[in-house]
C-alpha cells in the first residue's frame, strides 16, 4: 500500500479527503488503545527527520501520532474507523508553518556553511517549548556541523542567510529517480538512492529532506543565530527564524529597553553601562568588608567595656545590623575572660532578633540548654545548640529580652 503524501509536494494543503484503506488495533507500546490507520492519501507528515509529526484530526478524531514504518505512514488514533470509509484530514497549519520557517531557514544555514567551509549537517532538530496545554510557545533549530566556524564568520553567513529571504527565491521539493539523482550534487546526512527527495532553495541549497518546506525564501522571515559553540569537533548552532525570531526580537526589546532604563544609557550600551556598574559594585563590596571589619574591632572593644560594667552572669548586647560571622567571632573572642554567658542579638528585623549566646567552659552552674528552654518559654525564641554555644531567633522587643535576663 502506497500512500500519496500530499504535503511532499506541497505542504500548504490543510484538509485532504482520504479513504481509510485499513484500520487495525495497535499493538505498539504506549498505543496499546489506538488504531493504526493507513489511508490512500494523507497531509500528515510523519515523525522523522528532526522534527515531530504534523498535529490535527480524521474528522472529529484526534490523530495522536504519525509515524512511516516499512514504508508506510501509520495514524495513530483513538477511535476505530472502518476501512473504506471517507474521512476529512486537517492539520494545524499554524504549527507546521512554524516549523517550516525554522526547518528551511536551517537548510538555508547549512547550505550557505556547506558552500563556504565543505562542511555537512550531522544533527539537527526541532526544539519546541510548549505550555501545559500543549500550545506552542517557542520552536528552534538545533544543528550540528562538522568543522569549526568562527564568530565572524557565523555573522557573515547569516546576513548572508538574511538576504537570501530578502530575493524571495522559491523553495520546492523535487523526487528524482536514482539516474536522475547521481547528475545533482546535493547535501546528505544519510546516503540514500531510493525513494529520494530534495528540498531545493533556488540558487543557495540542495539538501536531501523528509519533511514539509515552503513555497518561497521570504516566507522564513527572518533567520537569526542565537547561540552556537564548539561540539564534538565541529559546532553546535541554534537558530530561531520566522515568527519565532520576531518574538523573540519584541521580547529581547522590550527587556533592552527596561536594562536601559535602570542603567541610563543609550540603545546598544547596556554591556558597557553594566560593566561600569559592575566595577562599582566591586568597590562598594570592599568597602563594605573594610567598614565591617571595622564595626567588628569597635564592637568587640565596646564589648569588653561592658564585660567589666555589668554585674549579671549574663551579657546581652544588642547589635541590630551585624550578621552571624561578627556575632559569633564576638562571642569566641571574649567568652574565655568573660567568665559570664555572651548573648547577642544582632540582625533584627521587626521584633525578631536572631541570637547567639556562649559561655566560657569554666561556667558549669549556668546550662546553656536550660537557657534555651527557658528562651522558650518566655521570649518566644525558637532554636537550641550545645553546652557550648545556642543561637536561634527571638521575638520580643528590647525591654522584654533585658528584664528576662535580669531576672535569672
Ligand atoms: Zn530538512
Amino acid at each position: 500500500m502506497k500512500t500519496l503524501k500530499i504535503f511532499d509536494t506541497d505542504a500548504f494543503v490543510d484538509t485532504n479527503e482520504a479513504t481509510i484503506l485499513t484500520c487495525e488495533k495497535s499493538n505498539k507500546e504506549g498505543y496499546e488503545d489506538c488504531y493504526e490507520v493507513i489511508t490512500d492519501s494523507t497531509i500528515f507528515a510523519p515523525e522523522g527527520g528532526g522534527q515531530k509529526c504534523d498535529e490535527g484530526f480524521f474528522g472529529e478524531s484526534i490523530v495522536k501520532d504519525v509515524q512511516e514504518i516499512d514504508g508506510e505512514i501509520i495514524h495513530f488514533l483513538e477511535n476505530e474507523i472502518k476501512a473504506g470509509t471517507k474521512v476529512l484530514q486537517k492539520i494545524d497549519m499554524n504549527l507546521r508553518f512554524r516549523r517550516m520557517q525554522n526547518h528551511n531557514a536551517e537548510h538555508l544555514i547549512c547550505g550557505l556553511i556547506h558552500k563556504k567551509f565543505g562542511y555537512d549537517n550531522v544533527g539537527f532538530h526541532l526544539s519546541e517549548l510548549r505550555r501545559d496545554d500543549g500550545s506552542i510557545v517557542s520552536i528552534e533549530a538545533i544543528m550540528d556541523v562538522d568543522g569549526p566556524v568562527s564568530a565572524e564568520a557565523l555573522k557573515e553567513i547569516e546576513m548572508k542567510a538574511n538576504v537570501a529571504i530578502s530575493e524571495n527565491v522559491p523553495i520546492y521539493a523535487i523526487l528524482p529517480s536514482s539516474e536522475e539523482a547521481e547528475k545533482i550534487s546535493y547535501r546528505s546526512k544519510l546516503d540514500i538512492s531510493e525513494n529520494l527527495r530534495l528540498v531545493i532553495i533556488d540558487g543557495y541549497d540542495v539538501c536531501a529532506c523528509c519533511a514539509p518546506c515552503l513555497d518561497s525564501s521570504a516566507q522564513i522571515q527572518l533567520v537569526k543565530i542565537v547561540d552556537f559553540f564548539p561540539h564534538r569537533g565541529g559546532m553546535r548552532l541554534t537558530l530561531k527564524a520566522g515568527i519565532d525570531a520576531v518574538k523573540d526580537y519584541i521580547a529581547l526589546h522590550d527587556d533592552n529597553k527596561n536594562t536601559m532604563k535602570i542603567l541610563s544609557c543609550e540603545r546598544g550600551r547596556c554591556a558597557e553601562a553594566a560593566e561600569r556598574m559592575n566595577v562599582k559594585l566591586t568597590e562598594a563590596h570592599e568597602e563594605k568588608v573594610s567598614l565591617k571589619r571595622q564595626i567588628t574591632v569597635m564592637l568587640e572593644k565596646e564589648l569588653k567595656n561592658t564585660i567589666r560594667m555589668q554585674g549579671s552572669k549574663y551579657i546581652v548586647y544588642f547589635a541590630d545590623s551585624i550578621d552571624e560571622i561578627q556575632a559569633r567571632a564576638l562571642i569566641n573572642d571574649n567568652v574565655a575572660e568573660a567568665e559570664k554567658v555572651i548573648v547577642v542579638m544582632f540582625d533584627k528585623k521587626d521584633d525578631t532578633y536572631r541570637f547567639v549566646a556562649g559561655k566560657n567552659e569554666n561556667l558549669t552552674d549556668i546550662l546553656l540548654r536550660e537557657l534555651a528552654y527557658k528562651m522558650r518559654e518566655n521570649l518566644n525564641a525558637r532554636g537550641g545548640g550545645s553546652e557550648q554555644m545556642i543561637q536561634g531567633s527571638v521575638t520580643s522587643d528590647g525591654e522584654t529580652i533585658k528584664k528576662f535576663f535580669d531576672s535569672l
